[in-house]
């Protein structure tokens, strides 16, 4: 099993996981018609799970509103300025001013109102004069007898955000597809939008096998450690717009088989971590017997699972794709980031389908098992050089925590010196 020609290359797994998995989702997929406040709370429910539109949204109103003033100024009539020098200023008497949420009277031809930014310009007025540029430059107290001189032409437009300039009633202001975040949500409001369409994220059950595992918060028994894959995956599959239940079994194949029958109905996936080595007690790989176990050419990650289970009771059962992790916590994630995050990303629409990439100088020397295709936990000096963040061992979950690049080294390579260019993905 372990030997070099026996592993399957990372490539080829990654393909094999896309062709499982993809499809299943997309066929899976559901849509809620929601308010953008119900998508909002749900957002601050799960801040990290962005929720994709499936229809394009429609402006119920125009973007801005209405004509506004994009300066504190005066509203004027431009064709009074058209004959205003420095030597022969044109002046006004000003009218009452335009505080914003106030609508103002029509402005008549010879005079000025002074208007604050995003107030309405009045009917009439065509361009703004900023304050600044206005003599006196500050505006008179409200109900003064005053006047206002312009000692240049202003163009008709000037500081005036048009109705509709930045969408209008009717067009598509955020169109189909697109992660619903923070400035998504914001036209959606101000756009008067009421309901949208979004994709439900996909449901998956996570599965983390091992007797010695404990529940976060639990007490830890002799011999037993706290479950940070199921954590870590939860929140991994959050960030690429993924709903989880999660549950932890023991190495005991009819606990296993007891979740799956238990999993919720709208499953659309099982994710395992732990139980898929060639150990005595691997309980996936002893329950999944349809499943495609082996190794993949990757370090960490190296035993891997994949193939197709049944969920639900006997009655209401259903096949979905089972992708079975390696426990150690630094191969369960590196694996999710190889071969599921992109696949994933893709059927939500959730993120990017890549992570950033890059390419750099090694700050030191690295060894790496020719036939594996290695990943290394990382990050960047100060000059810009990629440095280890630890070694290669997958148990070295603080470090992984530390790092913000996995580093690539290839198959075929047994050895980079200081100043090599490595690929690197940014995880952070
Ligand atoms: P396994 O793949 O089940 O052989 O597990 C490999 C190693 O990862 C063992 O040392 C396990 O204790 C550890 N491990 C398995 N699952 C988890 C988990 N959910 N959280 C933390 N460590 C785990
Ligand atoms: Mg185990």
């Amino acid at each position: 099993m372990d030997h070099e020609s026996s592993r399957r290359p990372l490539a080829d797994h990654a393909r094999a996981l896309a062709t499982l998995v993809g499809p299943a989702l997309a066929s899976a997929r559901r849509t809620l018609s929601v308010a953008p406040s119900a998508v909002l709370s749900a957002a601050r429910d799960a801040a990290s799970r962005p929720r994709v539109l499936v229809t394009d949204a429609a402006a119920a109103t125009h973007l801005p509103g209405f004509d506004n003033s994009q300066m504190d100024g005066y509203a004027v009539r431009a064709a009074d300025l058209a004959g205003a020098t420095p030597s022969d200023p044109v002046e006004l008497p000003v009218t009452a001013p335009v505080p914003a949420g106030t609508q103002p009277s029509p402005l008549g031809p010879g005079a000025a109102a002074p208007v604050m930014t995003g107030a309405p310009i009045p009917d009439g007025a065509d361009a703004v004069v900023k304050i600044e540029d206005a003599d006196p430059p500050a505006f008179p107290e409200p109900g003064a007898d005053a006047t206002v001189r312009f000692s240049t032409p202003v163009a008709p437009g000037a500081f005036v955000r048009r109705a509709g300039s930045d969408v209008a009633a009717g067009d598509v202001v955020v169109p189909a597809g697109t992660p619903l975040g923070p400035a998504q949500l914001g036209v959606l409001v101000a756009a008067g939008v009421t309901e949208v369409d979004v994709a439900e994220p996909p449901h998956v059950l996570l599965v983390s096998t091992g007797s010695e595992l404990v529940a976060a918060g639990e007490p830890l028994g002799p011999a037993q450690l706290y479950d940070a894959n199921g954590a870590m995956l939860t929140a991994a599959l959050a960030q690429v717009g993924v709903r989880t239940t999660h549950r932890v079994v023991p190495d005991d194949p009819a606990a296993l088989r007891a979740v799956l029958v238990d999993a919720p109905e709208d499953v659309a996936l099982v994710v395992t971590s732990g139980g898929v080595s060639a150990g005595a007690y691997e309980v996936v790989r002893q329950t999944l017997t349809d499943a495609w176990f082996g190794h993949v050419a990757v370090q960490p990650g190296g035993p891997q699972g994949l193939g197709t289970i049944a969920v639900g009771p006997v009655e209401a059962r259903r096949e979905v794709p089972l992708v079975a992790f390696p426990g150690n916590p630094v191969s369960a994630l590196v694996s999710f980031e190889l071969f599921l995050r992109p696949v994933l990303a893709t059927a939500t629409g959730a993120g990017p389908t890549l992570r950033p990439r890059g390419r750099a100088p090694l700050a030191e020397p690295v060894d790496s098992p020719a036939h594996l295709h290695q990943v290394r936990r990382g990050r960047l000096d100060a000059d810009g050089r990629v440095e280890m963040v630890g070694g290669p061992g997958s148990h070295l979950l603080a470090h992984l925590a530390a790092a913000t690049l996995l580093v690539h080294v290839p198959p075929g390579v047994a050895h980079l010196d200081e100043g090599d260019d490595v690929d690197y993905w940014e995880i952070r």
